[in-house]
């Protein structure tokens, strides 16, 4: 019951119309009750009435005895429809217009109204009639008093003759209007969530189609957010894919050479000493390939994981590069590389002395693998504002625009057969290197343009 969007609406419309109309109703009862117009209609009545009156009963009053008077009384409450009175200075009461069929006159309390007090006054009788009354001075202290019942609305008459038929109808065509407007509220609401519904189902299916953004904005940005949220799961979806078909590409290229001098050795083919040795190598080479591609996996998959354990230590940066170029420096050699080291002393930071060791020994020997002989590759160490910057420069072959982004990536590379054999990498060196310096609050990024070398710029947080 009033689960559904539409009928919460529905019944929201509908209590809000029938507050609405009862609290009209209510202050429309409200104001006929005091009935502000009709009372003062009455009111000038009575003063119109009192002035006429006074000014003919000055004259009639001279000499005229008890039954001219009541006769005069009479007369003009028949002709102007108020009570009529006349009160002796004693405050006894002559004459009374209205004596036999209403309560009698409050005489003294009348006669004993302080001078200069409001013209029109109230009394209520035995009968809890409200009269509204004015009074005129007379010659010789005499009273005229002439009263009128305060004017009552017919309230309930009033209401359901008046009042119900258009409040009733003005009720009904509200409710049709919230029936109406419920339904649209409801559609433009329910639509859009039921493609956002639908387009969940079909990313359960692994397929994605963007939702169109239209409808309330609060929807708009479910559906943007689901957008993004499913362009990601496709992307990651794809990327296993790509994980598994790499890992698989990777281990299949040594195992078929694995294989395949394996089986020269034992069906003869290579039979003498050299040629023996020669595919006991290859054999060896390419286990150890297929070694050290395992072991770069589980650092990722440890790293991705955050399971990789750091030992984390204090460093001097200068050291740090110092035993990386000498643990590097015969490839470097062996490229004809002119390798310089320029570091300030004294840069500290906080980090795992050896998995730091592995993030530069990559980018060292990336930068001797792509540099041709007789080329340079300086390394340069300072700090900047609160981080240790490392700047490894090469002058090799650089990287294309649309490529850097990417070699972060796992398993890519820039050119894949323009390495081949066993010195070939398998494009996870650098993903780890980022992952490795991410563990460290720590950046890498390369400014790289083709022909004019590669800068590798490694920001390192100064130990504290
Ligand atoms: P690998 O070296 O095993 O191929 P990396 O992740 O270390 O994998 O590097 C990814 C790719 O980035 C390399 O294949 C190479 O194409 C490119 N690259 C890395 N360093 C350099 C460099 N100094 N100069 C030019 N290209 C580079």
């Amino acid at each position: 019951m009033f689960r559904s969007i539409n009928s919460r609406l529905l019944l929201s419309y509908l209590t809000l119309i029938t507050a609405i109309l009862g609290i009209v109703t209510l202050s429309l009862v409200f104001f006929l009750v005091r009935n502000p117009r009709l009372a003062r209609e009455a009111e000038s009545n009575l003063l119109l009435a009192a002035n006429a009156l006074h000014r003919q009963q000055v004259a009639t009053l001279q000499n005229a005895d008890r039954a001219t008077l009541e006769n005069a009384a009479e007369q003009a409450d028949t002709l102007l429809g108020v009570r009529v009175a006349l009160l002796s200075p004693d405050g006894t009461v002559l004459v009374d217009s209205r004596a036999d069929t209403e309560d009698e006159l409050p005489a003294h309390e009348i006669t004993s109204r302080p001078q200069g007090s409001a013209q029109i006054a109230e009394f209520s009788d035995s009968n809890e009639q409200t009269w509204i009354y004015t009074v005129r001075t007379l010659p010789k202290r005499f009273t005229l008093v002439i009263a009128t019942l305060r004017p009552r609305a017919p309230l309930l008459s009033f209401f359901t003759d008046e009042l119900f038929p258009p409040i009733w109808r003005a009720g009904l065509l509200a409710l049709l209007l919230s029936l109406l407007l419920a339904f649209l509220m409801t559609r433009w609401i329910t639509s859009p969530l039921q493609r956002v519904t639908a387009a969940a189902r079909n990313l359960a299916k692994g397929q994605m189609r963007a939702i169109p953004l239209d409808g309330p904005s609060e929807i708009q940005s479910l559906a943007q957010t689901f957008n993004e949220m499913g362009n990601k799961v496709i992307a990651s979806q794809q990327s296993q894919r790509d994980f598994v078909a790499n890992v698989s590409h990777e281990l299949r290229t040594p195992l078929t050479s694995i294989q395949g001098f394996a089986q020269a050795i034992l069906d003869g083919t290579a039979s003498s000493g050299a040629a023996l040795k020669q595919a006991a190598q290859v054999v060896y080479d390419e286990a150890a390939r297929m070694l050290r591609l395992v072991v770069d996996l589980l650092d990722l998959a440890r790293l991705d994981a955050g399971s990789m354990p750091l030992d984390m230590q204090s460093i001097d940066v200068k050291g740090l590069l110092r035993e990386v170029i000498e643990k590097t420096t015969p490839l470097a050699n062996n490229a004809k590389i002119d390798l310089s080291l320029d570091s300030e002393g004294g840069i500290k930071i906080t980090g795992d002395h050896d998995r730091l060791t592995q993030v530069f020994t990559n980018i060292f020997e990336n930068a001797f693998k792509h540099t041709p002989a007789g080329g340079r590759v300086k390394i340069l160490a300072t700090t900047e504002r609160g981080s240790a910057i490392v700047i490894v420069s090469d002058t090799g072959p650089g990287i294309p625009p649309e490529e850097v982004k990417r070699i972060f990536e796992r398993f890519y590379q820039v050119d894949k057969s323009r390495k081949a054999g066993a010195g070939r990498g398998s494009g996870l060196g650098l993903s780890i290197a980022k992952q490795i310096l991410k563990a460290h609050h720590a950046t890498i990024h390369v400014e790289s343009q083709p022909g004019a070398g590669s800068r590798f710029i490694i920001r390192l947080p100064l130990a504290q």
